[in-house]
């Protein structure tokens, strides 16, 4: 029998770790798939129950990580990533991003399996170099409400090329810009399922400050597509993954109210601290090396997610 690669997906049964584990098995993989369930949910990945190349362990990998065999790569997912989720969960969220990060780099180490970080474009925190590209070091916070998510994701980038000089790990490391679709958790708190939401609902769509802020968002089966062509590349420095198609998130929220066909007025409500003004990838890197760019308009991944959400507020 042919050989299968295996792979760990720690925070598989979220948003984004579910759909990697489903490429990963249509690559060929094993998976195994671990997730504590605080912010992910077994719905997402139980059609993949009874797949004899899948596994699920319901374990924190802030904790020692014990997986029998071999593991030829660990895709390290898990991480509150919503801010909602990380303002609720501050402590956890700096465990995972460090305790975490550190147990599952331990794994690699061991099995001399590659490394995958799941990085965030908010190590640039509230940019002041637009669009961002992966050589400029960031803005952030470290004291504010979002220094939480934003400082742990820094330090598990300086702990993934620790770990890449001094053991000489493979690694590689994504900085994940706004992604969405299906499976995502309507009541995150993101910009993207509150809108659909509140659409879907007949509620006023509550956008953030006076919206001008810009965001650009990514559909889930190109920024996996992205995530897989870095696995199984040689770059070791940060790239880059996301949509650089830009928009305000007041354009944004009128384009939900038109994609869902209704007619909810849009309200106004605080700005949350530290929420950054701009945000648009460069992704001229991930073009190069990857060769990679989404493909996804906007129009048909919002039209795929709102489906998904009209089913979930329906059952
Ligand atoms: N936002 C909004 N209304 C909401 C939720 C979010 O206007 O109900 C804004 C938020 O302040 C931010 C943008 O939409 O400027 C994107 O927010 P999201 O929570 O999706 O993620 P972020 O990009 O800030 O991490």
């Amino acid at each position: 029998m042919l050989y299968k690669f295996t792979a760990v997906v720690t925070g598989g049964a979220g948003f984004l770790g579910s759909h990697l584990c489903d490429r990963l098995l249509k690559e060929g993989f094993k998976v195994v798939c671990i997730d504590n369930l605080i912010t992910g949910n077994i719905d997402n990945i139980s059609h993949l129950f009874g797949n004899e190349n899948f596994l699920f362990v319901k374990h924190d990998v802030t904790n020692y990580i014990f997986i029998p065999g071999r593991v030829d790569y660990i895709l390290h997912f898990a991480s509150p990533a919503s801010p909602i989720d990380y303002l609720q969960l501050p402590i956890q969220t700096l465990k995972v991003g460090s305790l975490g990060t550190h147990k599952a780099l331990g794994l690699a180490k061991e099995k001399k399996a590659t490394f995958l970080l799941a990085s965030t474009s908010e190590v640039y925190g509230d940019p002041s170099i637009h669009p961002q590209g992966e050589d400029y070091w960031g803005n952030v916070n470290p004291i504010g409400p979002r220094g939480v998510y934003d400082e742990a994701k820094r330090f598990a980038e300086a702990l993934t090329m620790a770990y890449h000089r001094y053991h000489g790990i493979e690694t590689r490391i994504a900085r994940i810009f706004n992604t969405y679709g299906p499976r995502m958790r309507l009541d995150d708190g993101r910009a993207l399922p509150a809108f659909i939401g509140q659409a879907i609902r007949g509620e006023p769509l509550t956008v953030f400050g006076d919206g001008s802020q810009t965001r650009s968002f990514c559909f889930v089966s190109d920024l996996v597509d992205g995530i897989f062509k870095l696995l199984l590349s040689n770059e070791v420095e940060p790239v880059n993954l996301g949509n650089p198609a830009e928009i305000t998130i007041k354009q944004f929220a009128e384009e939900v109210i038109k994609s869902t066909g209704t007619n909810n007025k849009i309200v106004y409500k605080e700005l949350p601290v530290d929420d950054p003004k701009v945000r648009q990838p460069d992704i001229s890197k991930a073009k190069r090396v990857l060769n990679w760019q989404p493909k996804v308009e906007r129009s048909d991944g919002l039209k795929i997610t709102i489906d998904y959400f009209k089913k979930i507020i329906k059952a």
